[in-house]
């Protein structure tokens, strides 16, 4: 008998990115960052546009001067991806970034300078009705928590957190998420586990500069991956040293894995041995990139031969068992009387994802 796993998700506030509900019942979004420089405002537009186009559904982009706050104003007229603008320090440009039109504002209260900045900030939130992350990150953290705990240790990013956390809550001003990345994924983790047992507010989770495409989505994965299992996490970022692309296909992998959230095709295929029948891995490469587009939840397997094909086909939308130079196609379970030659496989299986993603 089947078993479903299911997973215990802390209860958190609901909040809201533009139309994106973040924290309650609301589904873990998925988001990235820009990697343009935020005054090229073309090419900002161009990859916001990408990625949202590849599933993001909140994007950050940095403002780190009033120069870029022109531009990040031009920006917000041409895209309709809720945006996030990343400040640091400077609390004209979070107010500029407000006016022009910012879905939330990544800023940390308690590095704005004095209380009169702090509230002209909180104030112009509360007008515009957008919501603030708290975004602590292991290597910016003040310095008197740094001498006190080092910064490998989860209670500095806690302390640190709740610190922003305080400020905005005497502020009367409970419209935030909260981030407390390490490029240290125990750290990490430790880290929001004190966090998400001290407030109600949803949790921004990340795994801060966590490196290469590989390294970075191991660490990704087994780190958002390990909160989110303990039920901890409302929203994610995958933080890759690579195209931001990746970041999103990592994050909804995440999520799939887990049997959180289902998007596109989910491939299930061989390592391949000296049995397979057929070229796997081509086959694989080219089907993921060919299907891109899909965003139809479906299972697909592609298995080298008999040995495993026909259990995971059995158990897929659609696949395929590597047989001789015919393979053999399932479709919900069911075997197909007709072989597929071996060199049609990968039309034939692209023929079925299309088909179904329109039936279902
Ligand atoms: Fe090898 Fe077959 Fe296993 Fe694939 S399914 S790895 S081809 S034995």
């Amino acid at each position: 008998m089947n078993q479903t796993i299911s997973i215990k998700r802390r209860k958190s506030k609901k909040i809201y990115i533009k139309n994106i509900p973040i924290g309650g019942d609301a589904p873990i979004s998925v988001q990235s960052m820009t990697n343009t420089c935020t005054t090229n405002v073309k090419a900002t537009i161009k990859q916001i546009n990408k990625l949202q186009q590849a599933g993001a559904e909140i994007i950050r982009v940095s403002v780190p001067t009033l120069e870029a706050a022109e531009a990040f104003k031009k920006i917000k007229q041409k895209v309709t991806a809720p945006i996030v603008a990343d400040i640091h320090f400077d609390y004209r440009i979070a107010l500029k970034s407000a006016e022009y039109g910012a879905d939330c504002l990544r800023i940390n209260p308690g590095n704005i300078g004095n209380l009169k900045r702090i509230q002209s900030v909180i104030h112009i939130a509360k007008e515009k009705k957008i919501p603030i992350r708290i975004g602590v990150n292991s290597g910016s953290l003040e310095k008197d928590i740094q001498e006190k705990y080092g910064i490998k240790n989860p209670h500095a990013l806690f302390e640190s957190a709740m610190r922003h956390v305080n400020i905005l809550e005497k502020l009367d001003f409970n419209n935030f998420k909260v981030s407390v990345k390490s490029s240290d994924v125990l750290t990490c983790i430790s880290a929001y586990q004190l966090l998400a047992s001290a407030i109600e507010q949803p949790l921004h989770l990340g795994i801060t500069e966590s490196g290469s495409l590989t390294n970075g989505t191991v660490k990704s994965a087994i780190g958002i991956g390990l909160l989110l299992f303990s039920g901890i996490g409302d929203t994610l970022r995958v933080s890759l040293a690579a195209d931001p692309v990746n970041e999103i296909k990592v994050g909804f992998h995440i999520l799939q894995a887990l049997n959180i959230r289902k998007r596109g095709i989910n491939f299930i295929a061989c390592p391949t041995c000296s049995r397979q029948e057929f070229d796997v891995i081509k086959v694989i490469n080219t089907l993921e990139s060919r299907l891109e587009d899909i965003t139809t939840p479906m299972d697909v397997s592609i298995i080298g031969c008999m040995v495993n094909g026909i259990g995971e086909a059995e158990k897929s939308d659609i696949g395929i068992s590597g047989y001789r130079n015919k393979s053999i196609l399932y479709e919900n379970g069911v075997r197909k009387k007709t072989k597929i030659k071996n060199s049609k496989i990968i039309d034939t299986i692209e023929k079925y994802v299309r088909k179904k993603s329109k039936n279902l």
